[in-house]
């Protein structure tokens, strides 16, 4: 019998850490946040960009019908039946059925966006499989440089001051399944909007209270998920591709949006979506061809 030479040690860098899971973009459950009035001025951007290449792991949430939207995505388009208030009470009636549909899909990853975000999910997907779901991960970006002060209600009138992190909602987060599971007494059914009114605060600060002073289990931050409440002009192209997750809004009567000479002028595209999905891709039937740009 002939012995084979052991094989040689792999050459991947130390910097570039080996997958601890190999998942695909199925394994991720995408909720994305709309109500009604933005499904024309913001939801069919994201159709016609990131969500046209993800339709399986892409479940939107909104409040009112719509049958286009059914037309585009078919039973991915979920009818909270939460009010279409921008209210405290609204945003957590949402979560709820985000978080009750994720358990119910059995994939692996749980990530809420806002509808005015671009999520990438090449990146995702590749930023995600360097921790097991089984273990308990809550990925996302503060948007405050401190933990937030809350008073909990304890009922008999008994107040208590809790301090934690919370990754903000307009960026977007990811939970693994294993620590989802673990929410499932504070968040899962009508458990959710209790919790949210203990603490009487948004959908994504009760997340964060949830995970961190509930559960004891830290934040893990990441400067790859990115709000409109940050300068959006410091994302350069060259690193575009690297970014897991952009958005653009209104700062002081100015435009916060990233800083891309794309496909298209910024009257055309001035949310920065469409030029950073033909960036990302370039085969897509109405993108320009790639010239210099
Ligand atoms: N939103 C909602 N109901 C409303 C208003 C907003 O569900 O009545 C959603 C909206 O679609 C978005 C998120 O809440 O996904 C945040 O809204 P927006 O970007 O307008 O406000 P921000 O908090 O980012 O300033
Ligand atoms: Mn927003």
């Amino acid at each position: 019998m002939v012995s084979l030479p052991k094989p040689a040690r792999s050459s991947a860098s130390a910097a570039d850490p080996p997958p601890a899971e190999d998942i695909s973009a199925d394994d991720i459950f995408i909720a994305v946040k709309t109500t009604k009035k933005f499904h024309q001025s913001r939801l069919n951007l994201l159709l016609d960009t990131w969500i046209s290449r993800n339709m399986q792991q892409t479940y939107i949430f909104t409040d009112g019908e719509d049958e286009e939207l059914k037309k585009k995505i078919g039973s991915h388009a979920i009818n909270t039946n939460c009010s279409a208030a921008h209210s405290r009470q609204a945003l957590s009636c949402k979560m709820a059925v985000e978080y009750d549909k994720f358990i119910e899909s059995g994939k692996k990853w749980f990530c809420h966006v806002d509808d005015d975000n671009y999520v990438n999910v090449r990146t995702l997907v590749k930023h995600l499989s360097q921790y097991p779901h089984t273990q308990d991960m809550y990925i996302g970006k503060p948007s405050l440089d401190r933990p937030i002060e809350a008073t909990e209600r304890l009922g008999d009138n008994k107040m208590k001051p809790v301090n934690f992190w919370f990754a903000t909602g307009g960026a977007g987060f990811c939970v693994s399944r294993g620590l989802a599971l673990k929410m499932s007494p504070w968040a899962s059914g009508g458990h959710f909007m209790n919790t949210a009114e203990k603490i009487r605060l948004p959908d994504d600060c009760t997340i964060g209270y949830i995970i961190e002073s509930v559960l004891g289990v830290p934040l893990t931050r990441s400067n790859l998920f990115h709000s409109h409440l940050e300068n959006l002009q410091q994302v350069s192209r060259s690193e575009i591709h690297k970014q897991i997750t952009l958005s653009y809004g209104m700062f002081e009567n100015k435009s916060n949006i990233i800083n891309l000479k794309g496909a298209f002028a910024v009257e055309e595209d001035p949310s920065r979506f469409k030029s950073v999905h033909c960036l990302l891709y370039p085969d897509t039937p109405w993108c320009p061809p790639q010239v210099a740009f």
